[in-house]
């Protein structure tokens, strides 16, 4: 067996059960939860009564189920689930920073993620430097003594790029600054506190949940950590309130046990894909090719059997190719002219006009992401090979392959 960690193997051993002996845990559906003792409800507040639940907020048992599962698949000591991916984001980052701290951030990230450094933080006075994350001495040369923190998406929205997280990990440990890792595009495929980061967020909205029938999100980190954000004094969850609804947590949950399955098809789906865009000389990106310029340091991070993931980001160059070429597929049963990834359909939208429009177009050209750029989220198709064909159909009718 391989050296490499295996989320597959730890969520598929993590055992909850329900109170009559179900093998799903029971659902709690309730705000707040009675005491028999007075002096028990005042330990709790103090978060000094060990198990107790006081108020959903808080903590919900269904919603401590899911974090707990979830931290065994990162590795990490604990978790806290959260309304949508953005809240934990967010969460984190406001709790990591004070006012008058500085930020070190990828370019290239989810334009909501973008938007809120590049516009919101400024009101609490955090001063935020957006780097080429691949340049690791462009990293380096940000550090200032107030940087808190380096965040970063394992690979990035829309591009692609694969950020070096041993190595950005290493450079900011050496300064006391804590790395953050948006891991929503690999779970299962990176572990990123295994390769060293601190916290590790997710929009479970995407792949794992999959079943895009609802938005939510989760913060992987440290005992620690967990228990300052949720803390009734000044946790940044506790106080701001971005929880998990505990029925979604337990249908979230559930979906959780095939996570792996579903990752290894997409990543099946979309090498076969990029493999004959590759062919008919299609350009595109996609981290699984061997002339991806992270290609090699993907495979020194990955963890072993899950595959490179299903998103590929074709340039169409401008967006008057990509637009005819997006409602084409869409009425051809490729798949939804949608945003969002992770479904069992495929799914596909003009970055620039949709998940990145956050980012201004002088920013858009400096990072590379090209007016045409369809990012592909490759679903489960069982037959990938017809997939390909009308796809290729599509291509050839508007005359788009050179
Ligand atoms: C969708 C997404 C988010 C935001 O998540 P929501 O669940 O929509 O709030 C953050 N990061 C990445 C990489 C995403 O794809």
């Amino acid at each position: 067996m391989s050296k490499k960690y295996d989320p597959a193997t730890a969520v598929q051993r993590v055992e909850q059960f329900g109170e009559f002996g179900g093998v799903n845990p029971s659902i709690t559906d309730s705000a707040t939860y009675t005491f028999m003792h007075e002096n028990v409800m005042i330990d709790a507040f103090a978060g000094e009564a060990e198990g107790c639940f006081l108020y959903s907020r808080h903590w919900n048992p269904s919603n401590k189920y899911l974090a707990d599962a979830l931290a065994t698949m990162e590795g990490t000591e604990s978790a806290w689930v959260t309304a949508s991916g953005m809240a934990a984001i967010t969460t984190a980052i406001l709790q990591l920073c004070n006012a008058g701290d500085h930020i070190i951030t990828s370019v290239t990230t989810y334009g909501g993620t973008f938007a809120f450094l590049k516009n919101y933080v400024k009101k609490f006075n955090i001063d935020v430097t957006f780097v080429n994350i691949s340049d690791l001495e462009s990293i380096k040369n940000a550090i200032k003594p107030n940087t808190k923190l380096i965040y970063t998406e394992s690979v990035t929205n829309p591009m692609l790029q694969v950020s070096d997280i041993p190595s950005i990990s290493k450079i900011a440990h050496k300064h006391g600054i804590k790395v953050l890792i948006d891991n929503t595009f690999t779970p299962m495929i990176l572990s990123p506190f295994k390769l060293g980061a601190d916290i590790v967020v997710y929009s479970m909205t995407k792949f794992i949940n999959g079943k895009n029938d609802c938005v939510a999100g989760a913060i992987c980190a440290s005992e620690e950590f967990i228990n300052d954000i949720s803390n009734v004094n000044d946790g940044t969850a506790m106080l701001l309130g971005p929880v998990l609804d505990p029925l979604r947590s337990s249908s979230i949950l559930k979906n959780l046990g095939t996570l792996h399955i579903r990752m290894t098809q997409h990543g099946k789906n979309a090498l076969y894909l990029a493999n004959r865009f590759k062919e008919i000389g299609l350009k595109f990106n996609y981290p699984g090719m061997t002339d991806h310029p992270q290609h090699e340091l993907m495979n020194s991070m990955m963890n072993d059997g899950f595959g490179y993931s299903g998103i590929i980001a074709i340039d169409l160059e401008t967006a008057e190719r990509a637009t005819p070429f997006m409602e084409m597929m869409q009425e051809r049963g490729v798949g939804y002219h949608a945003v969002s990834l992770g479904y069992f359909k495929t799914l596909f939208s003009n970055s620039g006009r949709s998940t990145s429009s956050e980012v201004p177009v002088e920013i858009q050209a400096e990072m590379g992401l090209s007016p045409g750029l369809v990012r592909f989220s490759v679903g489960l198709d069982h037959d990938i090979e017809k997939t390909f064909d009308i796809i290729k159909s599509c291509l050839d009718e508007l005359k788009l392959l050179k």
